[in-house]
Formats: structure tokens, sequence, C-alpha cells
């Protein structure tokens, strides 16, 4: 089966002269698909009806499942929990923010990465996702809230530079005029440094955010927490960063988990304050979140402060990660697990 959604407008077309029909069909069918976002054939009324039958035959428009939302009464984040074609589910977020809306998405379903602190991790990697499934979150999404979407970002369950040409293509439509039309610059890409992946990346020319997960100063520490700094030091992920920036002229961002005890000291804070100034990176502080499974402890309120002042001291641009939905199953791959341990997969 043709995986239709996942086409760039010139695949579609070169698919839809491939099968006697005119170039028009094609972005017709594009448009339905990407700014109507229509979930079967049957509503594109202004394609034939012998066209459709022979789609229906040859394609599968993929579509998502909501198998559960939760909306946050303080703040009204919305959770998902999608159901793939396949069985499989994935999470994404809708946050209202004052710039506008944005929506968290996932990569694939687990991932084999590995960080300690992390619970979509926890069983290892299912599969990856494909573009159409990457995009029909945020078209989903959309679809529900009757709000339109302007940011996104891939910090869900998943690693994307594992998912290279999948992130890729899905980026490429979401930006493009034809479909969504979000801008590159309202999209981030967070990954947790695969460095070979970051410097392709650099060469596609877009205009995204690149967020990388940092979470430790030193590799000692870093590999303490994740087992991707045994692949890469920290001196080669900040000569990558430099190389991205040089490329892109796009600024990374670092994120930064603070886990009690283990990462955040003054001495911590001090040669995190290096690395960002070395490459002009922004930070970005998260409290750790607590998962079930693991023993990390969240940072006090009074060590996170300290830790921001000391950044800040030190001439960096520091954020805190705003907490949005604590009120329901708010950290990452949460709720995948949670429905998977009530006996679904
Ligand atoms: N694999 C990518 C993107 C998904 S994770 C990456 O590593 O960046 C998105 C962000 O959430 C990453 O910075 C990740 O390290 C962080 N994260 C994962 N588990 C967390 C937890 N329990 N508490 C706080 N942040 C967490």
């Amino acid at each position: 089966m043709v995986d239709i959604k996942s086409l760039s407008l010139e695949e579609l077309t070169e698919y839809i002269k491939s099968i006697n029909e005119s170039a028009f069909r094609a972005r017709q069918l594009y448009e339905w698909m990407h700014v109507h976002l229509s979930r079967d054939f049957d509503s594109m009324t202004n394609i034939p009806g012998a066209l459709k039958d022979r789609l229906k035959s040859e394609c599968s428009l993929t579509t998502l499942a909501i198998e559960t939302v939760q909306t946050s009464k303080i703040d009204g984040t919305k959770k998902y929990l999608f159901t793939l074609p396949d069985g499989n589910h994935v999470e994404s977020v809708f946050m209202k923010y004052r710039h506008g809306n944005s929506v968290c998405i996932s990569s694939q379903v687990g991932c084999r990465m590995g960080c300690r602190f992390c619970a979509s991790t926890i069983d290892g990697l299912v599969r990856s996702l494909t573009a159409a499934e990457m995009l029909d979150q945020i078209y989903a999404i959309t679809l529900d809230t009757g709000l339109r979407v302007s940011n996104v970002v891939v910090m869900g369950i998943g690693e994307p530079l594992d998912n290279y040409d999948n992130l890729v293509r899905f980026i490429r439509m979401l930006s493009n005029d034809k479909g969504l039309n979000i801008s590159q610059r309202n999209i981030t890409v967070s990954t947790c440094g695969i460095v070979p992946n970051i410097l392709r990346l650099a060469e596609e020319d877009l205009k995204i955010t690149l967020a990388l997960s940092l979470h430790a100063a030193t590799d000692v520490k870093r590999k303490e927490l994740m087992p991707v700094a045994d692949a890469y030091s920290i001196k080669e992920l900040m000569d990558c960063c430099r190389a991205y920036f040089d490329k892109t002229g796009r600024r990374i961002s670092f994120e930064y988990a603070l886990v009690d005890g283990s990462n955040d000291s003054d001495e911590d804070a001090d040669l995190l304050s290096s690395l960002a100034k070395s490459v002009g990176a922004h930070i970005n502080l998260i409290p750790v979140n607590p998962v079930k499974e693991r023993s990390y402890k969240r940072s006090s309120a009074g060590r996170i402060a300290a830790f921001k002042n000391k950044l800040e001291k030190n001439g960096i641009n520091v954020t805190i990660r705003r907490e949005l939905g604590s009120d329901i199953d708010g950290a990452c791959g949460q709720l995948r697990r949670k429905h998977k341990s009530e006996g679904a997969n």
C-alpha cells in the first residue's frame, strides 16, 4: 500500500501521474489531506469516484484515533494518548501559551536511548513513526480543539534523530505553504545528541530550533544519566553545536533536567556556563519529573533557584521550563506506560 499522507507534493504528483491522472489531482489531494485535514477519501468532494476507488485500493490514509484525552483544570493543557493504525500508542500534548498554541509530538513508539530518568525508554524501542503519523498528531489535535497550532516541539516519546529521514520529511511537509504552513522557526527538535545526525541536519537548510538534552556538564556525570554519552563526548558535542550554528545561524538551546544531588551543584552550574558560552547556547532548566520506575528525585525549589541564579550571574540566558498540566499525567511518556500497565499495548 502507498502511504499517501507521507508523500511530499512532488512525490504525490509522480504517483498520480503514474496512474494516468493529471497533476492537478495531486494538488487537490494534498490540500484535502494537509489543509482540510480530511480523514477519509470519501470526504474529498471534488475527487471523481473512480479515482477515489483506485486510491482506496492502493493507498493507506493514515489517521490516529484518540484513545484518551485529559484536560488540565489549571491551565487547559491537553494530554492525548493516540492509537496508531497498527494498535501501538503514542502521546502528544497541547499547550496554550501567550504567543500561540503549541503541540509536543512523539517521533517513535518507545525509545532505545536509555536515559535513566526517562519513562519512554524503559521497554526500549518498538518502531519509528512515519511522517504521516507525526503529522497526524498535530492534525488530530487541530480538529479536536478547533484551534490553530502555531508551534511544534518534537519532545515527546522517542529520539527524533534516530528517525532521521521521516523527521526531515515531516518538518518539510509541516512547514510547506501547501500544507499547514507552520513556520520552521516555530518548530523545535530535541535530541539527546547523536552527533553525526546533528551534522547532517545542519546541511538540510532548515530554520528550525535545535534543543540538545545535555543534562550534565562533565562526561563522567553525563554517562551516569545518559548511555548516549558513551558514544559521544561533551567535547565532540560542543564542536558539533558550533558547526551547527556556523552552518545554520540558528542558536542551540541546552535542556538541563535538575536531578537532586546529581547535577545541581554550584560547580555544575559554573561548568555548564562555560559550555553554554562556548556555543552561545540558551539554557532551559527542567525540574526532573519523578518516574515511578526510577529512583531519581527532583532538586528542591531552593536549589533550582540558586542554580538559575548562578547561571545568570555568569551571564547565561536561562529559563525554567514552565510546568503545565501538573494535574494530569504530566511527565514524558508516562501516559503510554500507564495505559500499557493497565493491559493494553
Ligand atoms: N529524545 C529526545 C526528545 C524526547 S525527550 C531528547 O532526548 O531530547 C524531551 C526532553 O525531556 C529531553 O530533554 C529529555 O531529556 C527530557 N526528559 C525525559 N524524561 C524526563 C523526566 N523524567 N523529567 C524531566 N525531563 C525529562
